[in-house]
């Protein structure tokens, strides 16, 4: 069987946290394409649902739409009873839902820092912890977080040290549970995304109108589109990167390069 081949991912059994549009559709996207079947894991199940049809629909897979607030250990244990129950397994964590918010440090209260530790921190681990104990028992998975190029350095000029704080925190619990599992075959990385085109930029009012600015600063020129991460995605949930865990993948334009 030759590299592309091996690399596909039939009948593979997958969530996707933040699945209803941006990073995590054109992941899930790209999973279907590669022949898994999906729940695509959202607080906004309306337009989960969308995603998910339009799955069953463009590739011939099982798709379903779970809604889940990945910061409520409740919900995330009910969403793995859902995937088991209709599934039988679970092959591939993707835990990639997060929020960002941009203000000054000194102004923040403390909502505010924990809404943004809450989703993009404990979410990644509720959700990475809650796939790991499945995958744990069955003998084997990939799981794949989401962090930032923020986890590396600091984004200028808008104010993010929560956001930058998270994603931190992201990579090092990715390195943790990799670790952590490394002999019982669950591995565990994540990626590193610079600016994306995405709702979370794009139709951010505090961020949009920065995006001139980024590209300005950006080696390419320009940011990121969401299907430029798909590939890293399809080959960390295959079987062909089974060498590959603890790694932390920049996907950034070389932005963190400057
Ligand atoms: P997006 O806003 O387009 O999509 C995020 C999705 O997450 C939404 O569908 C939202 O409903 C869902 N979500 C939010 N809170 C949730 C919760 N508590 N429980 C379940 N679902 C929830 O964002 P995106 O740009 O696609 O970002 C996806 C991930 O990529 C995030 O972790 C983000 O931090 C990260 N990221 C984005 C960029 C970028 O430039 N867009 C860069 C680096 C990293």
């Amino acid at each position: 069987m030759g590299i592309i081949e091996k690399m596909r991912l039939d009948g593979k059994k997958i969530f996707v946290t933040g699945g209803a549009r941006g990073i995590g559709k054109s992941v899930a996207i790209a999973f279907a394409e590669a022949g898994a079947d999906l729940a695509i894991v959202d607080l906004d199940i309306a337009e989960a649902e969308k995603t998910a049809a339009e799955l069953e629909q463009n590739h011939g897979i099982k798709a379903i739409a779970i809604q889940t607030d990945v910061t409520k250990p409740e919900d995330v244990e009910a969403m793995i009873e859902k995937i088991l129950h209709v599934f039988g397994r679970l092959d591939v964590a993707f835990c990639n839902a997060g929020i960002c918010l941009n203000i000054p440090a000194e102004e923040m209260t403390y909502e505010q820092w924990k809404k943004v530790i809450d989703i993009n921190l404990t979410g990644v681990f509720l959700t990475a912890q809650a796939a790991g104990k499945v995958m744990l028992k069955q003998g084997g998975g990939s799981i794949i977080n989401t962090a930032s190029m923020s986890g590396h350095i600091v984004n200028v000029p808008q104010p993010q040290s929560s956001y930058n704080a998270s994603k931190a925190g992201v990579i090092q619990l990715t390195k943790s549970l990799a670790v952590e599992w490394a002999t019982r075959n669950v591995r565990v990385n994540c990626i590193s995304p610079g600016y994306i085109g995405t709702e979370l930029t794009l139709n951010s009012p505090s961020l949009k109108p920065l995006i001139a600015q980024w590209n300005e600063m950006a080696p390419l020129g320009r940011m990121g589109r969401p299907e430029e991460l798909q590939s890293i995605c399809v080959y960390l949930a295959g079987d062909t990167s089974s060498f590959t865990t603890g790694a932390d993948f920049v996907v950034d334009g070389a932005f963190t390069c400057i």
